[in-house]
């Protein structure tokens, strides 16, 4: 059995026992704080067990501070020049490149993410800043629709107070990905971090005070998902919530949300499938194919976690993913040759691990991996010869957990590939132009790559369709969700107004009226 060795570099320990010295703090009104209850949690680096800090335990108290920091905070935050806005928020994206280095590790030390796509990570978060920025003084600008008589313009001011709530995958690069574009818009914000991975919310609440967003117009509540992420759901003074999770999470927002009619946005689960037709190019397919489950650990929304390949090239191909599977370097997620870490929590690795029985009671073939090798280090893992109604082919795993199924014909293809709740993203591989656009057009995704692993243009629309998610992040559509907009329709003065009032009065009418009063 292989066993993971572990070296943590000195960097790491320092920047470990600075953060285990302060705590993970609460951030309201520009301070940072404790739960007005005075509770903690641990958080624990997935590498090792080991405890990095202790954590602020927020409950509604604690949500309701903040929101009302956020709230008084939003005035002034609105009516800020979008000039303004925009420089400060350029000033966030430089500091977050200064520490990237030091988001990086921290980010490796507390999710088990390799440091080689988490360096990524964090200068990812820096752009999401910098193309928000870029657009706050032009998030206002609305439409001119002209008609007949009159001239409807529209405008855009932002919603007020929002909610963000964010998973554990990731956790930097998709807070950054949700706050960007809502402080570029003009909203205040209230954040309530993923448990298993708070560590580097609190820099990205320090950064952004550092650059100068204003006292409260940021606020960060640590917590669990049913007290600080329910309560932060149900505040009055919360207008909308973007949330990243899962699918039953999203549910369970709706529903709290009901009363106070909230307007969420919501990036959920996937199962998304890659599907490889045998005229593809094969090489690059199976490069993208295998980078895009096993890369961050599989603990990626995007991931491709159902490989469809047609069946004149389904025994070879996937024997050649499993090759590939076996020779990813599993380990230390510090050192840089890592490709593949350990999963972020025990209670995550158990999950995963549970799929590796039940594939092979569902009639799978293991052709890859499917170990748990220590703590919470998994093996890259194959199944081959599933069919589309097996759980492993209809569930989220969240894991480097593959499940290849054949088909027959464009037709079986797409029902396959159709053929689950879900539906974020779909990747297509094939030299066929005609079937490259028929097929994108069956797909039940909100995003399709056609010959490419995910390679994300932020302009362009990010979300999910069915079980998957409500809206778009991206863009202006970012903006449509922390903005409300308002038509104004000014008469040209040509046009007549209907008048009433101004006839004769009916005499019988009248009088049939007065025997009535009488
Ligand atoms: P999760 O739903 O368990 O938790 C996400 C966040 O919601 C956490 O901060 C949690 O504390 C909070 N939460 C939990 N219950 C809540 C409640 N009742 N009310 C309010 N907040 C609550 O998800 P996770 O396990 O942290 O993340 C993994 C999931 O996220 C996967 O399903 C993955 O596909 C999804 N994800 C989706 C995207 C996307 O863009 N579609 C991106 C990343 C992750």
């Amino acid at each position: 059995m292989t066993v993971i060795t572990r070296t943590e570099p000195e960097k790491v320990t320092r920047l470990r026992e600075g953060v285990a010295a302060r705590g993970l703090k609460h951030f309201v009104g520009g301070e940072w704080v404790d739960a007005l209850g005075g509770e903690t949690f641990e958080t624990l680096s997935p590498i090792d067990g080991s405890v990095i800090a202790r954590v602020a335990r927020g409950d509604a108290a604690d949500v309701d501070r903040a929101a009302r920091a956020a709230k008084e905070a939003f005035p002034a935050w609105r009516d800020l020049k979008g000039t303004e806005r925009k420089k400060i928020l350029h000033r966030v994206a430089d500091l977050i490149e200064a520490r990237a280095d030091e988001i990086a590790h921290l980010e490796t030390l507390d999710t088990g993410q390799a440091i080689r796509f988490m360096k990524s990570a964090a200068a990812r978060g820096a752009e999401n800043f910098r193309f928000f920025a870029d657009r706050a003084p032009e998030a206002r600008d609305g439409l001119t629709l002209p008609t007949e008589g009159f001239l409807n313009y529209t405008t855009r001011t932002p919603i007020g107070p929002v909610g963000v709530i964010t998973p554990w995958n990731t956790p930097f690069m998709l807070s950054t990905w949700k706050i960007a574009p809502a402080l570029a818009a003009g909203c205040t914000v209230v954040h309530k971090p993923a448990e298993w991975s708070p560590v580097t919310a609190t820099l990205l609440a320090e950064i952004m005070h550092e650059a100068g967003v204003p006292a409260g117009v940021v606020n960060l509540v640590h917590g669990y998902g049913e007290t600080a992420g329910r309560a932060l759901t149900e505040h009055p003074d919360i207008h909308a919530i973007a949330f990243v999770g899962e699918t039953t999470t999203g549910s369970h927002i709706m529903r709290q949300g009901a009363d106070t009619l909230k307007r969420v946005h919501f990036e959920l689960g996937g199962k998304n499938p890659v599907v490889v037709f045998a005229d593809a190019d094969l090489e690059k397919a199976l490069d993208a194919v295998v980078f895009m489950i096993y890369s961050l650990n599989g603990e990626r929304c995007t991931s491709s976690s159902r490989l469809l390949v047609e069946d004149a090239i389904y025994d070879e191909f996937t024997a050649r993913v499993a090759e590939r599977a076996r020779s990813i370097r599993v380990g230390d997620p510090f050192d840089p040759a890592t490709e593949v870490g350990p999963l972020v929590h025990p209670r995550h690795t158990q999950k995963v691990a549970s799929y590796f029985d039940l594939a092979r009671q569902e009639g799978a073939t293991v052709a890859a991996g499917g170990e748990v090798i220590e703590g919470n280090f998994v093996t890259p893992t194959l199944f081959t010869g599933a069919r589309g109604d097996m759980r492993v082919s209809q569930e989220e795993i969240f894991g480097p957990v593959l499940t290849a199924i054949p088909f027959t014909g464009d037709a079986e293809a797409l029902s396959l590939a159709n053929g689950v709740r879900y539906g974020l993203a779909a990747y297509l591989w094939t030299n066929d132009l005609t079937r490259a656009h028929t097929f994108a057009g069956g797909l039940e995704a909100g995003m399709v790559w056609v010959n490419s692993e995910n390679v994300r243009h932020l302009p362009t629309p990010f979300g999910g369709v069915k079980n998957s998610g409500i809206g778009r992040d991206g863009g202006d559509w970012s903006f449509d969700f922390y903005m409300e907009t308002k038509n104004v329709a000014i008469s040209l003065g040509t046009h007549k107004t209907a008048r009433l009032g101004v006839g004769q009065a009916q005499p019988a009418k009248d009088a049939a009226d007065r025997k009535l009063a009488e």
